[in-house]
């Protein structure tokens, strides 16, 4: 997102969304003191230790840390980007969205507009499959049939037909008393020399359905030669190729899987589900994109790269696992024996081909491409290969799988296990130098009621049960408790601050730093219990500093060692 909603509405939402009525509609919650509890919708248990902090209007699980605010629960529960979270809470709470004012496009769009486009490509779709089964759609229906689908198939992923005149959905939409300027934003219809034509002629249809339900865009393939072979919506406020993966609505509800396959084509997609295979989504007719592996990541930890087997799919399954990886998802690539696509391969081995085939982890498939232009039978073919091996080695950051690897390319090129080492750069398991000793030292140092300490110190803060400047963010040892504490220090809300954290362990970190309970209701105790936990941090840090400076005594020189004994004494008076 790159406009901000205006702080005040967001407060008004949250307060008008309470947490544990929205979290009542997933999860029967029973009320303790000011927490709720209930069995944690987010991971399997039994016993509750998912908890509703009423009055921090957070949620925290005790089970997988998984923790937030409203906003955070119905984008976790829904699967929704923010947002469309956002939306929904207001149309819960009967709140018309604001316009943001940076964010081009949307901006200007009027909530009603968006409907309408949804609107329109709902009926539009409709328009498209019913042509199917009338003499104008025999020839995408019969490409179909011999694509090897059958009317359950069809059916089920709502395929269609555009027609092959000019204006046949323009006429169809007017009909319904959808304006064609609408439908131009939409991607529906184009205009030139002042005269309104359909976007989409004589083509096989395939609608893109979001995990919502909602037609977002359409993908029309071209029967025969017709160019180009694919055409996609283009951009519109409501579409974005870039950020929206194909066959979404089926992933939506097949989370237990623990994985999605990543195709290139809706045919793929289509062909490969048809035979069992779940999970499947695709790309719109792009390269992966950053957006799109965030997208799947909020849905599973793990992605196969499923594209085709020829050389161009190949190029494309390495650029695809950079990307997955740096976006932290696991990734493994399936290679399609004898360059077939999944389509074919599918046809012809069924889901149990599919199932037997090797799913290669990312470090194995990117040393099974480096041999791809090597001759292995010559010795410079195999000191390349080891070179690039090597290369591939280094990037791998588990040590017992690097080690896996390298034994095979210790026996696949003969060199020697110390050369290769050399060359990846990496010394031996148990040679890495230690940490230096003050980090170590303050890890060690930082106790467990230090870091309660802080936890009551920004829950007080929050609550804004203690003046603001009675704590420094200098009072903080974790990266994140310092930066919440800079943030309240500045009069902003704790909620803006927790949806701002994508990456789940650090959240957690923040809800925990703000469920710190009770919190006493009178001012001059919340005042006390903050004057205690600074008194617990202080102490602690300088416990910390008076045995460093011991262990730095017994190796300093006479001239050092007086001076940390003045440091000592210095340090021991103010205690
Ligand atoms: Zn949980």
């Amino acid at each position: 997102m790159s406009g901000r909603l205006p702080d005040a509405w967001m407060s008004e939402l949250r307060s008008r969304n309470s947490l544990e009525e929205v979290v009542s509609e997933y999860v029967p919650l029973k009320q303790k003191g000011r927490r709720f509890w209930g069995c944690c919708p987010f991971h399997n248990e039994k016993t509750a230790s998912f908890s509703v902090d009423s009055e921090a209007q957070l949620y925290y699980c005790f089970g997988c840390h998984k923790g937030g605010t409203v906003i955070n629960f119905v984008m976790e529960m829904e699967r929704l980007e923010f947002m469309d979270a956002v939306r929904l809470l207001a149309d819960r709470a009967h709140m018309e969205l604001p316009e943001l004012v940076s964010t081009p496009g949307e901006a200007r769009l009027t909530r009603d507009e968006r409907e309408r486009m949804y609107d329109a490509n709902r009926e539009a779709a409709r328009f498209f499959h019913s042509l199917l089964w009338t003499g104008e759609g025999a020839g995408a229906l019969n490409y179909l049939y011999d694509r090897g689908l059958n009317d359950s198939d069809i059916r089920r992923f709502g395929l269609g037909a555009s027609p092959g005149d000019w204006d046949g959905l323009l006429r169809h939409l007017k009909e319904q008393g959808f304006e064609p300027e609408l439908l131009e934003k939409a991607g529906l219809a184009n205009r030139r020399d002042g005269r309104w034509f359909d976007m989409f002629r004589g083509r096989v249809m395939f609608p893109i359905i979001n995990a919502q339900g909602r037609v977002l865009g359409f993908g029309g393939r071209a029967m025969g030669d017709a160019q180009p072979k694919y055409l996609n919506t283009a951009e519109t406020p409501i579409f974005n190729k870039r950020q929206g993966l194909y066959a979404l609505n089926f992933a939506h509800k097949e989370r237990a899987v623990g994985h999605l396959v990543l195709v290139e084509g809706y045919m793929d997609t289509v062909s490969l589900r048809k035979y069992g295979v779940q999970g499947v989504v695709a790309t719109l007719g792009t390269a992966l994109t950053e957006e799109q592996a965030r997208l799947m990541k909020r849905y599973v930890p793990e992605v196969w790269i499923s594209y085709d087997g020829d050389p161009p799919g190949q190029k494309a399954a390495l650029r695809a696992l950079d990307i997955l990886e740096q976006q932290g998802l696991a990734a493994k690539v399936i290679d399609y024996p004898g360059g077939m696509d999944p389509d074919d391969f599918v046809k012809a081995n069924g889901l149990a081909g599919f199932e037997a085939l090797p799913k290669h982890d990312a470090a194995s498939y990117r040393l099974l491409r480096a041999k791809d232009d090597l001759d292995m039978t010559t010795q410079d073919g195999v000191t390349q290969y080891a070179l690039r091996a090597c290369a591939i080695l280094k990037k791998m950051k588990n040590p017992v799988e690097m080690e896996n690897h390298l034994r095979r390319l210790v026996s696949e090129t003969g060199y020697d296990r110390e050369i290769l080492l050399r060359q990846i750069g990496a010394a031996q398991p148990g040679a890495t130098p230690p940490p230096r000793r003050t980090i170590r030292r303050a890890q060690e140092a930082a106790p467990t009621d230090t870091l309660v300490a802080e936890q009551a110190l920004l829950s007080l803060l929050a609550a804004r049960r203690i003046p603001r400047d009675m704590v420094k963010p200098g009072d903080f040892s974790l990266p994140v408790h310092v930066e919440l504490a800079e943030w309240l220090m500045a009069d902003k809300p704790a909620g803006t601050f927790i949806e701002d954290i994508e990456d789940e362990a650090r959240r957690a970190q923040a809800v925990g730093a703000l469920s710190y309970t009770p919190l006493p209701p009178e001012r001059e105790d919340a005042v006390r219990l903050a004057e205690d936990c600074l008194q617990t941090i202080r102490a602690s840090r300088a416990d910390a500093r008076t045995d460093e400076i011991v262990s730095e005594i017994a190796g300093a020189s006479e001239a050092q060692k007086q001076a940390l004994y003045q440091q000592l004494d210095a340090m021991l008076r103010t205690d």
